[in-house]
């Protein structure tokens, strides 16, 4: 599977997903006209792409989205909660509701969505799931890192995971206190400590990229995430590419492949009997 952050961060966020011929934006909060060039930058063309599936209805992950759709012919795929608190008007889209714990297919991908919490009416994070069993999870805008979430993002080959902010860069930084608690609540957005737990609570054997998204521009930095991280996988022993996603140009072209063969299907307890 490819995947391609084109932009991440509350000034827009987009990530292309590609696998067998099926190429997908996960959110659109970058307009029509940067989404293309983006797109190009990493020689992919906006033509091609066969849905736009949104997080949340906030600003930096739909922005674009309702243009780019209309103007490309390219379905919006969102959560009804998603649909009814954005207020854009889609009737001119092509909208295709689906519910949240649910699993739908875009072409040859399988997408896993899975309820998360923010400050959002319906949001979801999704493992997006190719022909060949390759997984590759993405959740970005969490309050916490709750039980369910990170078992849903367990056993991926790839992972793009919000790194939102250092505490204390937040604590002594300049936003109103109203907007520092909103962003540290638990419908907030997920400190760098709290990522790097759950990062470690979801890296399994199969883990072979490992990306840090919507890093906040006011407080926090690149290299601060990156020692962390670095930190983490030493201390667990584990080799593995690693990236940190930018805001204002693509990070790059990740080509995650399974490391084994085909994934084997986990039968769920209990079912085992009926094969006997
Ligand atoms: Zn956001
Ligand atoms: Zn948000």
């Amino acid at each position: 599977m490819i995947v391609a952050p084109l932009g991440s961060g509350s000034a827009g966020n987009a990530y292309y997903f590609e696998s067998d011929g099926t190429g997908i934006l996960v959110d659109a909060g970058l307009g029509p006209r940067e989404t293309r060039k983006r797109l190009e930058l990493v020689d992919r063309n906006i033509e091609a792409l066969k849905g736009l599936v949104i997080t949340h209805e906030h600003y930096d992950h739909i922005r674009g989205a309702e243009r780019i759709a209309r103007k490309y012919g390219i379905p919006i795929y969102l959560t009804r909660g998603t649909m009814n608190a954005s207020r854009i008007d889609f009737s001119e889209a092509n909208v295709i509701v689906f519910e949240n714990n649910s699993t739908f297919q875009i072409g040859e991908l399988n997408i896993h969505a899975r309820r998360t919490l923010h400050d959002a009416a319906d949001p979801a994070c999704f493992v997006i799931e190719s022909r060949d069993g390759t997984r590759v999870g993405l959740a970005s805008d969490l309050g916490q890192a709750d039980p369910t979430v990170v078992n849903h993002l367990s056993n991926c080959d790839g992972l793009f995971f919000e790194a939102n902010h250092d505490l204390d860069m937040l604590r002594m930084g300049t936003y109103p206190w109203s907007l520092k608690r909103r962003i540290m609540s638990r419908f907030g957005h997920l400190s760098n400590d709290d990522a790097m737990n759950a990062v470690q609570r979801m890296m399994g054997a199969d883990l072979k990229t490992l990306c840090l998204i919507h890093l906040s521009e006011k407080n926090n930095h690149e290299s601060i995430v990156r020692d962390l991280a670095t930190r983490l996988l030493q201390r667990n022993g584990v080799q593995l590419e690693l990236g940190i996603a930018k805001q204002f140009q693509p990070t790059g072209v990740y080509d995650i492949r399974r490391r084994g063969g085909p994934r084997r299907v986990t039968l769920p307890s209990g079912s085992q009997m009926a094969l006997f």
